[in-house]
């Protein structure tokens, strides 16, 4: 692959980390195509380069986030965190990675934080913190986008804070996303397993007082709706996923807008869309979802890859020295964290593709 480091593709839009206009542009891109792209939670560079290898050879701009637990964990497990300061260092420090091998790889890539409820704000604080200091080196920020969970929040809260951050966001052309009713499972410490059926569905009016508002400050945000998704692994019981909501929330906008028929003025996330099928991404999608993510099922790919290798080559990783082949067989060569772990990585690029294609955005560049 030649044709690396910075430049610009054929569609206008650059290659490494995008901001701004540049975001901007890449969603116009996604939308008029009619695909999404996939967010994967990354928290090593190993799963950051799995993720990159799988885009460049599936031709496709991919996002790549960390959660305020993944952020930690690149920072490293032994470092404090009771003020949030290792999520922030990991983040910083994970998304400084990101942009100098994007580049590299020669595809788009935006570089977002995933969901921070309220109780984590100090974490948000501190990403915007760095973007600011990025911004005032560089001339953009650190950071594509940053995600605030605060759905757990009364709506008018929930705005509220929004509001106040997209304003300070907007300055730096960085991408707000947002989450409105309440997405079943767990994730990150908040544990939606037991709430009421209703919440499970976002109502269109509540899409209308969120894209009125912010639409005030900025076009830069998306909506993560809830229409019966649900995060983690589940078995699928009495919470359906709705896709077709997403439609009527896109008719409802569109008609206070005085938009013609079949415009999509909102730009939707699929948050929990683990074991859905294939039809249903791409109604969610047609619908105007231009981002999905993606965790649990890589994780698992990943994992598979390396549970693979060791069953396959178990007689060469019992000990440094003596396999099937002779007592004084050296087995360097297979307990190499470079080999047993680039087995992961080869099974996550896999499953990346995979969700690359299901998407649509597979071969797009
Ligand atoms: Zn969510």
């Amino acid at each position: 692959m030649s044709g690396h480091l910075e430049g610009i593709l054929a569609s206008g839009i650059p290659t490494g980390v995008l901001t701004g206009e540049n975001v901007r542009k890449l969603i116009a891109y996604a939308k008029k195509h009619g695909f999404a792209i996939p967010a994967f939670n990354c928290t090593t560079s190993s799963t950051i380069n799995a993720v990159l290898e799988a885009a460049r050879d599936n031709k496709a701009p991919v996002i790549i986030q960390f959660s305020q637990g993944g952020s930690a964990y690149f920072a490293g497990k032994g470092l404090a965190n009771g003020k949030q300061e290792a999520s922030i260092l990991g983040a910083v420090s994970g998304a400084k990675y990101v942009r100098e091998v994007a580049k590299a790889y020669g595809i788009p890539v935006l570089l977002h934080s995933d969901h921070c409820a309220k109780k984590l704000l100090p974490w948000f604080d501190g990403m915007l913190q760095a973007d600011e200091e990025y911004f005032k080196v560089h001339g953009e920020a650190l950071f594509s986008s940053h995600m605030l969970d605060l759905s757990e929040e009364p709506k008018h809260e929930n705005i509220e804070i929004c509001v106040g951050y997209l304003q300070r966001m907007a300055k730096l052309g960085i991408l707000l996303e947002m989450e409105i009713g309440i997405t079943g499972g767990e994730e990150d410490g908040v544990n939606n397993e037991d709430v009421d059926n209703a919440a499970l569905y976002t109502q269109p009016q509540d899409i209308w007082d969120i894209y009125e508002a912010f639409t005030k400050v900025t076009d830069l945000f998306t909506i993560a709706a809830a229409f019966g998704n649900v995060h983690g692994v589940y078995k699928p019981g009495n919470v359906k996923l709705h896709p077709q909501l997403l439609g009527k929330h896109q008719e409802f906008v569109a008609q206070k807008l005085g938009l013609a028929a079949g415009s999509k003025p909102v730009n939707f996330v699929f948050h929990g869309g683990s074991g859905s099928t294939d039809a249903e991404i791409k109604e969610a999608v047609s619908h105007g979802v231009i981002k999905m993510n993606i965790d649990t099922d890589t994780q698992w790919a990943y994992w598979e890859g390396i549970k693979n290798f060791y069953e396959s080559k178990k007689g060469y990783l019992q000990g440094q020295i003596g396999n099937p082949d002779g007592e004084d067989k050296p087995n360097k060569k297979y307990y190499d964290p470079r080999v047993w772990i680039r087995e992961g990585e080869k099974t996550m690029s896999k499953r990346v593709g995979q969700a690359l294609k299901e998407l649509g955005s597979a071969g797009t560049l």
